[in-house]
């Protein structure tokens, strides 16, 4: 029988993990595969690794995996998906927004030979208009931007076979940006619309800032556009810099030269000051990803992993908790 796991990233998630896991142990039972769930505690301060750990004692098809610190869903999620050797493997997040009623139809596309289903959101209930404004935008932008398309209002929900996880567990770059690295990875891929619910239980860990610096993360990642506009931006300004040198110099020609243009003075130095600040900002943002990826540090670091027990008698080998780096 062909098995799936499920990988689910917690951060601070102690209120709606007991719900969200009953939902999915009713979707596991009505599935005919073998279903097991790995929950990735990504450094919660709550008691979310102590509920992990008791869904773990009481659901025999639940392991768990605890890093050493907060890194951030999406290190999270790929510590998580490095662990799975399933046939299929679904990403979804603890808060049910994401309902784990839609992963049997994902597993039908997977079976007719869909190597990514990926949940598309036609609604987001409980979520502000800027943010919905806001999100809308980010899609648009990197739609223009990216070279390869990520899918427009599609989360990190979704389905993969093992080919297209082991396509991307080759991607091993520090400054990650999920849905593109999704989208990367390519294969044949099908969306499933659903309506996004609010959240269980708790408030969004993404803040204004934070989604901000994703965005940021998202356009830096998968393309060199913003380097190129400061070529252009200098360009058309050497451009109106020439034609008004003609200008002045006409002028001074044929009527003289009188000790004017104090504002035009002002304006030309503060927009060329700004243009040329902007331009090093942005290199300096490729520059920063660049350090980090220099670094070539381990992209997270375990301190609790227990496999799940059905997982463990099928394998016949158990595999003790262990504190170990990745990379
Ligand atoms: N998450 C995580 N680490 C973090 C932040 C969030 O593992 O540093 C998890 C979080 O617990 C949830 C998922 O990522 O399961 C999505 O987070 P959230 O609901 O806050 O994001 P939103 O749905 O608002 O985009
Ligand atoms: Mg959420």
């Amino acid at each position: 029988m062909s098995r799936l796991s499920v990988v689910v990233p917690a951060y601070n998630e102690g209120e709606s993990l007991r719900e969200f896991h009953a939902r999915l142990a009713a979707v596991f039972d009505k599935l005919d595969l073998a279903g097991d769930v790995l929950y990735v505690d990504d450094g919660s301060r709550d008691d979310t690794y102590a509920v992990m750990c008791s869904l773990r004692e009481t659901d025999a098809r639940v392991a768990t995996l605890k890093l050493s610190r907060n890194f951030g869903k999406e290190l999270a999620l790929t510590a998580g998906l490095d662990q799975v050797d399933a046939d299929a493997v679904v990403v979804i997040d603890a808060d049910l927004q994401d309902p784990p009623e839609l992963i049997p139809a994902f597993v039908q596309h997977w079976r007719e030979g869909y190597d990514v289903v990926y949940g598309t959101r036609s609604a987001r209930a409980g979520e502000s208009g800027l943010k919905k404004f806001t999100a809308r935008a980010f899609y648009r932008v990197m739609e223009r931007l990216s070279a390869t398309p990520v899918p427009r209002d599609t989360g990190d929900f979704r389905l993969m076979s093992r080919r297209a996880l082991d396509a991307l567990k080759r991607l091993r770059e520090r400054q990650r940006f999920m849905k593109g690295l999704f989208a990367w990875v390519g294969f044949k891929q099908i969306a499933v619309v659903y309506d996004r619910d609010p959240r269980f239980a708790g408030v969004s860990k993404f803040n204004f800032w934070r989604l901000w610096n994703f965005a940021l993360e998202g356009i830096t990642s998968f393309s060199g556009a913003p380097l190129k506009l400061a070529t252009y931006v200098g360009l058309s300004t050497a451009l109106l810099a020439f034609l008004s040198a003609a200008w002045v110099f006409g002028k001074a020609l044929f009527f003289g030269d009188s000790v004017r243009g104090y504002p035009t003075l002002m304006v030309v130095i503060l927009a060329l000051g700004g243009v040329q600040l902007m331009a090093l900002g942005m290199i300096g943002e490729y520059l920063g990803r660049l350090y980090m990826e220099v670094k070539q540090r381990p992209l997270y670091l375990i301190d609790e992993l227990h496999p799940a027990r059905a997982q463990e008698k099928l394998e016949n080998s158990a595999r003790p908790a262990q504190s170990s780096a990745v990379d």
